[in-house]
């Protein structure tokens, strides 16, 4: 049996005649920058997420790009970064000659531990970018209370996080200043190529973003700040405009996924519970640990990945791909072990959480339209290597 990390085409077949019409539409409208599909969408998703205001963009690296230039960040600022994470996170803030200031992470949860901030604090911090990995909230009352402390702007990175709620039920990327999102195709909401999207309460942050989203021309040709070309293609928009109504149910299937991983690893012998910390026995996997689950939220994790740890990860996965099943390691090495941040003068040991996720975990499929029988089987699969 075969089972890819993801099947696009698989979901893409049940939304066919209405994505096909779409595009047509959007061909015979040639409306194809902003415009009405934009609005709809940014309508739509403002509503969906709880946000004051929603801005559609380019991409989630885009997102978070824009964001930081519309906190007004400068060169040499500083902000704190997860060291775990997609590479965009940290590019971003280099990008705009800031410097990005690592922190390790919590072991459960494998996002940003703030019990770490305090040390990092310096004159320079302006801002923190919690990233809520996976698709669950990182811990945002203490991310916020100790900015709130340090007067730093934080600016949530929920590119894998559309939706998810945090322990109070808010829904992430309106806890911050400003959210970011992403519409990679392998997002839990995904379009036909690149998008993202930025949200915000805040009226004069938006204000902000949507200028500087066009080259930070207001009026147009008439530039009091320097923008870019942000804009979220209306021919995207048109396909996620179709999408969002499904968000729900795609998600609703990627924790029932989830919940059966688990049912099978406990029933096959691999897994006690949830979330564990620590091998006891070298034959056990550590499964993914749902922390706001006994809050009774909706969306208190919602899959984008599904990470499980085990020893001898990479024979692990070798034997995976053998039996054609696709995994995936998110992310192989952390930030502060990368090249292009030599001269930050990290170093192997400084942030040890970071480093054995980086080592010894691996994301399993997890996409809605995956059956049962597929699930089992990949269990089954990790079973017949480990005993
Ligand atoms: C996907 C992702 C991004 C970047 O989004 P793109 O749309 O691919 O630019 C940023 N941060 C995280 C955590 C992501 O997973």
């Amino acid at each position: 049996m075969k089972v890819p990390l993801l099947d696009l085409k698989a979901q893409y077949k049940t939304i066919k005649s209405d994505i096909d019409a779409a595009l047509i539409r959007m061909a015979e409208s040639q409306n194809l920058i902003l415009g009405p599909e934009v609005e709809l969408l940014e309508k739509n998703l403002a509503q969906y997420l709880d946000a004051k205001h929603a801005i559609g963009v380019s991409s989630g690296t885009d997102a978070l790009l824009i964001a930081l230039m519309a906190i007004d960040l400068k060169p040499d600022d500083e902000v704190i970064i997860p060291t775990y994470s997609f590479f965009a996170t940290a590019g971003v803030v280099s990008r705009l000659n800031a410097k990005p200031v690592f922190i390790d992470s919590d072991p459960l949860t494998f996002n940003l531990d703030p019990e770490k901030l305090e040390s990092l604090i310096t004159k320079r911090t302006k801002a923190i970018v919690p990233v809520h990995l996976y698709g669950q909230s990182a811990e945002m009352d203490k991310i916020m209370e100790f900015a709130e402390k340090h007067g730093l702007k934080v600016i949530e990175d929920g590119a894998q996080a559309i939706g998810t709620q945090y322990k109070d039920g808010r829904k992430v990327g309106n806890i911050g200043h400003i959210g970011c999102f992403s519409f990679y195709p392998s997002k839990n909401l995904g379009c036909f190529g690149d998008g993202g999207l930025v949200t915000t309460n805040d009226d004069d942050l938006a204000a902000r973003l949507r200028i500087l989203r066009v080259h930070g021309g207001k009026p147009k040709y008439y530039h009091k700040v320097i923008g870019g070309n942000f804009r979220i293609d209306a021919l995207q928009a048109a396909v996620l405009n179709v999408k969002l109504p499904h968000l729900d149910s795609w998600t609703k299937r990627r924790q029932e996924n989830a919940g059966l991983y688990t049912k099978f690893f406990i029933e096959k012998g691999l897994a006690e519970t949830e979330g564990m910390l620590k091998y006891d026995d070298k034959n056990k996997v550590l499964l993914p640990e749902p922390v706001y689950k006994k809050y009774d939220l909706k969306y208190y994790h919602i899959y984008n990945q599904y990470v499980i740890r085990v020893q001898n990860r990479d024979e692990l996965r070798k034997f995976m791909t053998e039996n054609e099943i696709g995994t995936e390691i998110y992310y192989p090495v952390p930030f502060h072990l990368q090249e292009c941040f030599a001269d930050l003068g990290y170093k192997k040991g400084d942030f040890p959480v970071s480093e054995w996720c980086a080592a010894e975990t691996v994301a399993l499929p997890i996409y809605p339209e995956l059956t049962n029988e597929q699930i089992e089987f990949t269990v089954d699969t990790v079973k017949k290597f480990i005993k």
